[in-house]
Parts: C-alpha cells; structure tokens; sequence
C-alpha cells in the first residue's frame, strides 16, 4: 500500500523525495516535432491534438520564466506548495540544439522553487549529445525524461503513425537507464484494433524493463485530428469506463510494484473531446480503479515478477 492507495501514485514518490506535496508546472518550450514538421512525417500522430498533446500550458510567446510564474499563480489556488517540477510537455522536448536545449532547461531550473524537470520526448530524438546533457542535469537536479511508446505492437504504431520502431525505444530506454535517468514509458489503452491481451502486453514488456514510471491513458478521440475523422467514418468501439478500470487494474497488478504510476487517466480538454465523455469525470474513474483493486484484494505488482 502506498499511503490510501493500492498503487505507487506519483504523488506519493515525490511527497517522500521533497517531504511535501509538489506539483508539475506545464511549460511550453516552443518546440516542434518531426512527426509534424515533414522530417518523419506532416501530420503527426493520429490522435494528437494541435497543441502537441499538451492542452493545459501557457502561451509559448512568453518566456519559461514568465509561463512558470503564471502557472504557479494558478496551481496555488489549489494547492499550497513551495516545490515544483517544470515539465516540458507538449511536443518533442528534445528536439533542438544541444545549445538551445541547455538554455530552456537552465533557465526553468534558475526558477525559484522549481526542485526538478521532466522532459517528455520521443525515442528517436535524443542523440549521444543529447543524453549527455541530460546526463549532467540528472546530477544538477531531480529529472525525469517521458517517451511516447503508447503499444509495443507494429500494427499499432503503423496506425498511430508513430514513426519509430521498437527497437529505437529500446535503445533509448537503455540508454537513458543506464545513465540512471529516470524514465517513464507512455501507453494507450483502447485503440482500434488492439485487443485486452495486446494491451496488457505492452504493458508486460513495459513492466520487464523496470521503467521508473509509467503513464496510462485512455485513447482520446480529440476535435481537429486525424483520429477523429477515422472515428467519424469507422466508428470505431471506444472501451466503456468499466472495460478500461478492468484493463488499468490487470495492468497495475502487472507493473512492478516499485514503478511509479505517473497517470490513470487521460486530461483532454473539455471543449476539445469527442469521445469517451466518461473520461471527463477523472474522479470517478480513479475511484472506480481503488474499488476494483479493493475487491480484487489486489495491488500493484501482485502478478510481479512475471
Ligand atoms: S510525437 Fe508527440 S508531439 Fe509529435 S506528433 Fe506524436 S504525439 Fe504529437
């Protein structure tokens, strides 16, 4: 157990590091992605939104220092907190120069109060100069670096558009973990085509690499891309809220207890989704998964090692 929960929370991990709540701070760095700029493909993945799937950051004309004053203000009418992490999360955050990469880092980490980043990437965009500026800030600060698998199956990554292989996401995970740098591994849950046993798969072959963390979300079928027209000519079966708790609770019960669960939930914006509407009540989906797992009288990592 981890505090109230039957799952290593995020929330947890780092109330145990810094010794009070700390909160994310989302942070636009103004990159792009060459799955959108025409250097491995114009339009992206086919769920991602037009913000790079980052829908709550500030606006990227401002500076790091400004977007992490603004959201700051912002989360403290929420929580109190005197620690924060800035994450770099929309788009392709490592996607620059090694020289304009250190500039938006440092300048997030010169932010009062800010104890960490995260950097959330793709695989096939951290080279060796990269990692080894990632490298050096691992031993400044408290980093983390997240990568967008979503599934470890061809067909879905073809359908995705992802534009990576697996092999590359081995590579780097291998990389980034052998340096110690914390790595935490994207996964969907619902995509057309998959089955049950495919998803919990990717999420076996997730859990064997000891990832630090782990991100699940549910697919979101967002207005303006690709996937919601697909969804509009197929009508694809969108997962229930019941089929997904029952997924996320098999997958948890899989996932090495010490991985820390960064998400269990999707966060689209609300104006923006089309499906699945459940989603939009988080809180009873989270509720929902600590009823199975009650019922279950199960937990994280019960299945693990497998
Ligand atoms: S890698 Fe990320 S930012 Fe790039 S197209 Fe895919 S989801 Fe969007």
């Amino acid at each position: 157990m981890w505090n109230d929960k039957r799952y290593h929370t995020l929330d947890y991990e780092l109330k145990k590091t810094f010794g009070e709540k700390t909160i994310k701070l989302s942070i636009d760095g103004n990159f792009t992605c060459p799955n959108r700029d025409g250097t491995i493909g114009n339009r992206g993945c086919i769920f991602c939104s037009e913000r790079g799937s980052g829908d709550f950051n500030s606006d990227k004309n401002k500076s790091i220092t400004e977007q992490i004053q603004e959201q700051k203000q912002i989360m403290s009418k929420k929580w109190k907190s005197n620690t924060y992490i800035g994450y770099f999360q929309n788009y392709t955050n490592t996607y620059d120069t090694v020289k304009n990469l250190r500039k938006k880092f440092s300048e997030a980490l010169n932010c009062e109060q800010i104890s960490g980043l995260a950097i959330a990437t793709r695989p096939d965009c951290i080279n060796s100069e990269i990692l080894e500026l990632l490298e050096e800030l691992n031993s400044k600060t408290f980093l983390w670096v997240e990568l967008g698998l979503q599934s470890i199956h061809d067909k879905t990554a073809a359908f995705l558009r992802r534009g990576y292989k697996l092999e590359q996401f081995d590579e780097t995970c291998e990389q980034l973990m052998k340096r110690k740098i914390k790595t935490v591994v994207h996964l969907i849950l619902g995509i057309p085509g998959e089955t049950k046993s495919q998803m919990l798969d990717s999420v076996k072959y997730v859990s064997a690499k000891n990832v630090w963390g782990v991100k699940l979300h549910m697919l979101h079928v967002l207005k303006n891309t690709d996937l919601a027209e697909y969804y509009q000519k197929t009508g694809f079966k969108i997962l229930t809220r019941e089929e997904y708790v029952d997924i996320v609770c098999d997958a948890l019960m899989l996932l090495n207890p010490d991985t820390v669960i960064h998400r269990l939930t999707g966060d689209g914006k609300k104006s923006d989704l089309i499906e699945p509407l459940w989603t939009l009540h988080k809180l009873k989906v989270l509720s929902d998964i600590d009823k199975e797992l009650k019922f279950r009288e199960s937990c994280q990592g019960e299945h693990f090692p497998l």
